[in-house]
């Protein structure tokens, strides 16, 4: 037996001893593995639990998903960020729904959908087709760089034809979900960025790096100096008795089609005088009490950095926002509304009681 068939050998048994027990390890439905993937995509397995298992209870299946609304998925999508891939499954599910076709689970099928990349369609065509396809997640990236001791930046494009070269040479003989799953699990469970437990590894003997002593150098990755732009947002809570005013966000930008108090942008922190000034100016209206700050967040995303104001509007504006094509929202009813997670945070500190 040569010594990568050993290494996948291992790596299944130690999977078998070790897995985790996850409500989507139980299924082989492809649109409930296509679920979990795209949740994952978002966030850590222990948070992932709770939307995967909250989004398959809302839509069990395709038709369910295909006919809810943008505003349902995005209510089950909240807090999870990366909105638009949310309204990519949507947008999908319609597609296919109106095409009287099932989720797609060979990888050639699932490749031509919005959203999905070729890691997204090898983990379902492998765990749900068993089709012949390796992943490469964060975690396979770095199992495979210690292992065989790739100096290349993971996060390099000339880098991945590498990587999924020996990606590929591991495969198993079948079993190839089974053996995907393994080998991402070995890397978030045994192979761990920091600290990985190489003293009680299964496959230490042909790990590369542990001879070499120079795990913490693997994987390598190239810093990326991001731009991160500065925002300032500027939210005024109009508490109307028991009504808010809110509207709903249209334009191509961040948390696009979810729900949002009325907004003043600015190009910089301001005032209360000053903001006052810019809604008389924005709204058209004449007369309005100074807005008083009422809680200030710094909001950060993977390209912004969200400067966020919550101001207090009170007194004779509320007839304005009546009259006018906000939404006006009765308390009982916030709950429906899908919102960004400082909107939600905040609505529910100062009104959901
Ligand atoms: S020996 Fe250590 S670095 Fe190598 S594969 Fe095992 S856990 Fe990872």
């Amino acid at each position: 037996m040569n010594f990568k068939k050993k290494i996948s050998e291992s790596i299944i048994s130690w999977y078998h001893i070790n897995k985790r027990d996850l409500p989507w390890r139980k299924t082989k439905n492809s649109y409930k593995i296509w679920v979990s993937e795209i949740v994952l995509q978002q966030t850590k397995i222990s948070q992932g639990i709770n939307y995967y298992n909250e989004f398959i209870s809302k839509f069990p299946n395709l038709e369910s998903l295909a006919k809810s609304s943008d505003s349902e998925i995005l209510k089950v999508w909240q807090g999870l960020g990366y909105y638009n891939r949310a309204l990519n499954m949507l947008k999908n599910a319609k597609i296919l729904y109106n095409e009287k076709k099932k989720f797609p689970k060979s990888y050639d099928k699932l490749i031509k959908l919005k959203g999905i990349g070729e890691y997204t369609a090898s983990a379902i065509s492998s765990i749900c087709n068993n089709e012949k396809k390796a992943v490469l997640d964060g975690n396979v990236y770095r199992v495979l760089s210690r292992v065989f001791n790739i100096s290349k930046p993971i996060n390099k494009l000339s880098s991945q034809k590498i990587f999924k070269q020996k990606a590929e040479e591991l495969l198993p003989e079948n079993n190839f979900g089974d053996y995907n799953q393994a080998i991402m699990d070995f890397g978030s469970i045994q192979c761990k960025p920091m600290n990985p437990k190489c003293n009680i590894c299964v496959i230490v003997k042909y790990c590369k790096s542990y001879e070499l002593q120079n795990i913490r150098s693997r994987p390598r990755k190239i810093k990326n100096q991001k731009k991160i732009k500065l925002r300032h947002l500027n939210y005024l809570f109009i508490c109307d008795k028991n009504y808010i005013y809110l509207q709903k966000r249209k334009n191509f930008d961040i948390w696009k089609n979810l729900y949002e108090l009325p907004l003043i942008e600015t190009n910089e922190t301001i005032e209360n005088e000053l903001l006052k000034l810019s809604i008389q100016n924005k709204f058209k209206i004449k007369k309005i009490n100074s807005p008083l700050l009422s809680k200030k967040i710094i909001h950060k995303l993977s390209h912004q950095k969200l400067n966020i104001c919550f101001w207090k509007l009170e007194g004779k504006a509320m007839n304005f926002f009546y009259n006018k094509n906000f939404i006006r929202a009765h308390k009982s009813e916030i709950i429906k509304y899908p919102f960004p997670k400082p909107i939600s945070k905040y609505l529910n500190e100062h009104l959901i009681k």
